[in-house]
């Protein structure tokens, strides 16, 4: 007898069978290296510090709206953020993602 099993299941997936697509849409190689060195280049002060009057430098390209809440990839959708920030909006974002759909996390 198996025991219960909770979560989103993969389905078997047969040798000759594509990969999945992967879910984000995420620009991989060098246009996702272009794109980040532009937020950089035109976001060198974290957007969130700026909002409270700090100058801290832009460490990291966040998306505003996460690509897993169907959010783009581009230009529109990304911000320059300092790794403290996009480490606190990250981890807000996984939190109400697990609030919602605890099945999938
Ligand atoms: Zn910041």
């Amino acid at each position: 007898m198996q025991p219960p099993r909770f979560g989103r299941q993969a389905k078997p997936r047969k040798p000759w069978e594509r990969p999945p697509r992967q879910p984000d849409r995420r620009k991989r190689g060098r246009a996702g290296q272009r794109e980040r060195a532009q937020v950089l280049a035109e976001e060198p002060l974290c957007r969130k510090c700026l909002e409270r009057g700090l100058e801290v430098a832009t460490d990291e390209v966040d998306h505003i709206v996460p690509l897993s809440e169907g959010g783009t990839d581009t230009r529109d959708n990304k911000q320059g953020l300092c790794k403290p920030c996009h480490d606190a909006k990250s981890a807000a974002e996984r939190a109400a993602a697990r609030r919602s759909r605890p099945d999938l996390l």
